[in-house]
């Protein structure tokens, strides 16, 4: 008992010390995007803090109670940053006050985060570009000490591009533009997060990267095909503004580009993901989608109640699985895979579906591809030499190609090349996803029951999600 006592003693002198302790400032890092400077400030625990702004010049002023700095300022390079300083003062009682001489004016934001598997406590200050004559597009606000539910903007109804209806010939004539087919290449995680660490400390944002410049330059040296880097640099992108971006770009197909991780060391090979609608198909997929979508916790916005915007998503996603979009990306993705495993060994024979944030747009038919496991001390040594970047690059592209050359959205290069007769017209195929039937699909493509049945040797109306029907020829000659 006395010795109890004792114990509660000591813990209470702990907590009172604790308490009065200054919360440190122990780290500084910066990470410059396209239209924003990043800067993280590590802390030794929470703080509250505040931040306004000061012009002639242009400064802004960071205020944290009762944090004292322990890490030197002057190491850090601002670039091509806004910002031309950084300044420290201790304030009395017990504040810091710091500084940032700015060489344009930004607008700030500013949240904490709690610390999670890499980082500590944090304070986060995104500083946005100003945009002239035009307003700048901020992100909602991010709270994070107190999650709000933040409106999910309703997808805009927007033409289902490349379904396998709209490849098949048109009926009415359509402007004959030959645009490009372009391709939203996505390099996943990025600047504060780095994604799976392999063993020699090398990073999955890295890697990652590096093939999809690879697979950049590889697309756009393809006539009729444009390929736009989503990340373009060592910055991190919300999940969701990642589909919003490819969605600007006026993206076909979204190809986001990772590397796996295991808690085994000896799992390998390549995969490739789409969306699905029930949730994943495997344990292991689920588990990938809660580390790929525990990403925007890293980044900061997770903590705005990410279930509320998937509940309310949920009921699109239903309807997704009825459209072509999903079926698109099942295809490409079958492509992408059956390319891949020519070049390098595959995890999964077959498309897996699990909800990765990045796959839910609901117009762009999107995949997920894991070039190999960076938690692999063979694969990743591999993964990071050129020529498997390279590789994979080529596969991958091989795999988008081939979907496009048999289903080229209308008025693209490649749907004139095949109209005019310049591209083979490949079999039409559709791949099952979950929720449809024969009669279904059958309906949609404006054929038989029993010329689907004959021309895939099917014995009963029972389909797989994932398998593969061939689309009786002369059901593309007959329109509507
Ligand atoms: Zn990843």
């Amino acid at each position: 008992m006395r010795a109890w006592a004792a114990g509660v003693g000591l813990l209470l002198a702990a907590l009172a010390v604790d308490a009065w302790a200054a919360v440190e400032v122990r780290g500084v890092r910066l990470w410059r995007a396209p239209d924003n400077t990043r800067l993280v400030f590590d802390l030794s625990g929470q703080v509250q803090h505040s931040v306004f702004t000061l012009t002639a010049p242009d400064r802004i002023v960071i205020d944290v109670n009762g944090a004292q700095l322990r890490t030197p300022l002057d190491r850090l390079a601002f670039g091509d940053t806004p910002i031309s300083g950084l300044r420290a003062a201790q304030r009395t009682p017990d504040g810091l006050r710091l500084v940032l001489d700015l060489s344009k004016s930004v607008v700030p934001k500013s949240f904490t985060l709690a610390p999670n598997q890499q980082y500590g406590h944090r304070l986060v200050l995104d500083l946005y570009d100003q945009v002239p004559s035009v307003a700048p597009e901020l992100p909602p606000t991010r709270v994070v000490s107190r999650p709000v539910p933040v409106p999910v903007p309703v997808p805009a109804p927007i033409p289902v591009v490349s379904s396998p209806k709209s490849a098949a010939k048109a009926t009415t004539p359509l402007p004959r533009g030959k645009r490009d087919i372009v391709v939203a290449i996505d390099a996943g995680h990025g600047g504060e997060d780095p994604g799976a660490i392999g063993p020699q400390g090398v990073q999955e944002k890295s890697v990652v990267l590096a093939i999809a410049r690879e697979l950049q330059q590889q697309v756009n040296a393809e006539k009729g095909f444009r390929a736009e880097l989503v990340r373009a640099g060592d910055y991190f992108i919300p999940l969701r503004e990642r589909t919003e971006i490819a969605r600007k770009k006026g993206a076909d197909l979204f190809v986001s580009i990772h590397a796996d991780a295991a808690p085994r060391s000896s799992a390998f090979g390549a995969s490739v993901y789409a969306l699905s609608d029930r949730g994943a198909t495997s344990e292991t997929a689920r588990w990938l989608a809660d580390s790929e979508n525990r990403s925007d916790l890293i980044g900061g916005v997770g903590s705005v109640s990410l279930e509320d915007k998937d509940r309310m998503l949920a009921g699109v996603l239903l309807d997704l699985s009825m459209t072509a979009s999903l079926s698109s990306s099942l295809n490409v993705g079958q492509k992408v895979l059956s390319n891949m495993g020519r070049i390098t060994s595959l995890h999964k024979e077959r498309v897996e579906q699990a909800g990765f944030m990045v796959l839910k747009s609901p117009d762009i038919p999107s995949i997920l591809v894991e070039t190999g496991f960076i938690s692999n001390p063979d694969e990743s040594d591999k993964l990071q030499t050129r020529s498997h970047q390279q590789a994979l690059a080529r596969s991958i592209h091989g795999g988008v190609r081939q979907f496009f050359q048999q289903n080229p959205p209308p008025g693209t290069y490649i749907a004139w090349l095949r109209d005019s007769g310049k591209i083979a017209r490949g079999r039409q195929e559709h791949v099952v996803s979950s929720g449809e039937t024969l009669a279904l699909i059958a309906e949609r493509y404006q054929v038989g029951m029993a010329e689907l049945r004959g021309a895939n040797r099917l014995r009963s109306d029972e389909l797989k999600i994932g398998q593969v029907l061939d689309i009786p020829a002369a059901s593309l000659a007959a329109q509507p």
